[in-house]
């Protein structure tokens, strides 16, 4: 029997970077409190929460009762550093620089429409972290649609801005564009300069789906780990299930049922962009143990 990790799997870099950047304050410090969860994978934060790395609120950021808090790689609206700031709380910021960049393009879009002279379409999922942080770049203004059918809530008679989540689904967001533009075509204003369409959403979330898709051709099952609350872990999960390769969510070793490796031959493991490398060779171990055992 063959189990082989993916190796396109692991922390894109911006969750690396922000493990990193915990790790090195909770040396120094041995104590760092993030304000949401640091990132959406609860084996990691719990690692991190051993080496004294708490969990808080924003409400509880800005109390003034905590010396310093560490921005994720989601990022945060304005108002939060702000908010901090009056606070006089250290911030350490952990923002990935790819969301840092979508942040600014946003509120550049949005110093430039308004007084009604267009709209943000943001498509991504409303409460996320993420999103939360690019609609405080534009005063909470833009339209957020987390699917096709919520197209309806565009103004067509008004120019479009279109921004993606960093982490949605790409061939989604083209499909979005496709349909704006066929809508644009048939009131006959797609020639006049109503639609503006920002390729926004993470490349290297983009190469996970042709990489995993390569990855499970040849397996006969697919164990996925990622962070229940991953929305790219859902989407890659989707990838596997879409294959018609019996394919299992899972997030902790304890979740593995030996039943499910009876007569494999091939199996994958593969994981979210923020699944920690050492939790897949952990599952790898106790793959091998479950198999040896049954
Ligand atoms: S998925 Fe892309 S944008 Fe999001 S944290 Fe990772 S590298 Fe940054």
């Amino acid at each position: 029997m063959k189990i082989e990790i993916d190796p396109g799997a692991g922390p894109c870099f911006g969750v690396e970077k922000a493990i990193e950047k915990a790790e090195f304050i909770l040396k120094e410090k041995s104590v760092l409190y993030t304000v949401g969860d640091l990132i959406h994978n609860e084996a990691e934060v719990e690692r991190l929460e051993k080496l004294g790395m708490k969990t808080i609120a924003m409400e509880q950021a800005i109390s003034g009762d905590y010396p310093n808090v560490l921005f994720r790689a989601h990022g945060e609206p304005p108002s939060s550093y702000d908010s901090v700031k009056k606070a006089k709380v250290e911030v350490e910021d952990a923002t990935c620089p790819i969301v840092v960049s979508l942040q600014k393009k946003i509120a550049k879009t949005f110093s430039e429409i308004k007084d009604g002279k267009g709209q943000i379409v943001l498509f991504g999922k409303k409460r996320h972290p993420e999103v939360i942080s690019l609609m405080g770049h534009c005063d909470d203004k833009a339209i957020v649609i987390a699917n096709i059918e919520e197209l309806e809530l565009i103004d067509f008679s008004i120019p479009i801005y279109l921004f993606s989540q960093t982490t949605k689904y790409r061939s989604e967001y083209y499909l979005i564009k496709e349909k704006i533009e066929k809508k644009l075509d048939e009131l006959n204003l797609l020639a006049s300069s109503q639609f503006s369409f920002n390729d926004s959403s993470c490349k290297i979330v983009a190469r996970r789906d042709e990489q995993l898709r390569n990855f499970v051709e040849d397996k006969d099952l697919i164990i996925f780990v990622s962070g229940t609350k991953s929305s790219n872990g859902r989407q890659l999960f989707q990838i596997c299930k879409n294959t018609g390769i019996e394919t299992y969510f899972i997030s902790r070793i304890e979740d593995l049922n030996r039943e499910w490796f009876v007569a494999k031959n091939n199996i994958g493991i593969s994981g979210a962009t923020s699944t920690p490398k050492w939790l897949l060779e952990e599952m790898s171990l106790r793959v091998k143990e479950l198999v040896s055992e049954s």
